[in-house]
């Protein structure tokens, strides 16, 4: 069984849902630990959602609307992605876990979508209070990619699906060696992956929120297949 470390985060359960739901087996890393200590047994690394990435760590100064992540966040997960890279270790990237993983392996962030961005979609839409995830935008998958062999046949073969959304920030400048997987209508990038790695892929919507009804199954069955590949 493939054992999944999980970078903790506020809103922890449907992440730990989604991986349980494929077979895998959830760990959750927080801060606290040491890098080597926290990835010790860890067959693949998951980043979750949160608040900002400091933009200083990508060379630039806080736009006003910047709030940035809990305190020793950005350093642990930094320091997560590099040494899971360097073992080769699948990555699946949630949300701040993009923009995270991204930053970490050099490129940068759009820090406000809205007022940066003219004529943006609305990409922060609130979780409705039955916690039926509501769709936001659809996204454009690039055909020669990882997401889209994995979400192929969900998607019959079609090139885009509709997701939610809840992100004020995305990927700007893309890190070297990565490349766009997924586009929103507006031009905002939605998903990234090194085709390089065997399994590197970061999604800016919330995939984990479907988690009882399946639609991003084949991403989450894909990243735990790799990993157990890894073992
Ligand atoms: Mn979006």
């Amino acid at each position: 069984m493939a054992v999944i470390g999980i970078a903790t985060c506020r809103k922890l359960e449907d992440y730990r849902q989604s991986i349980l739901h494929v077979g895998g087996e959830p760990r959750i890393l927080d801060s606290s630990m040491a890098v080597e200590q926290a990835l010790t047994g860890i067959d693949g690394l998951m980043l979750t959602g949160g608040d900002d990435v400091a933009p200083s760590r990508y060379g630039e100064p806080p736009h006003p609307t910047v709030v940035e992540a809990e305190t020793g966040r950005d350093a642990f997960e930094i320091a997560l992605i590099e040494a899971a890279r360097a073992r080769q270790l699948p990555i699946l990237a949630i949300c701040r876990g993009v923009q995270v993983l991204n930053v970490a392996c050099g490129g940068t962030l759009v820090q406000d979508i809205p007022s940066q961005l003219a004529g943006a979609l609305t990409h922060s839409l609130p979780v409705p209070p039955n916690e039926a995830y509501s769709l936001a935008h659809e996204v454009w998958i690039e055909k020669d990619s990882l997401l889209s062999t994995l979400m192929r046949e969900r998607l019959a073969d079609a090139d885009t699906c509709e997701v939610n959304s809840r992100h004020h920030q995305s990927v700007k400048d893309l890190a070297r060696g990565f490349k766009v997987s997924a586009t929103a209508p507006d031009g905002v990038i939605e998903a990234i992956e090194d085709p390089a790695s065997r399994f590197c892929l970061g999604v800016q919507w919330h995939p984990e929120n479907f988690f009882r009804t399946g639609e991003f199954r084949p991403l989450f069955e894909g990243f735990v297949e790799a990993s157990t590949r890894q073992a």
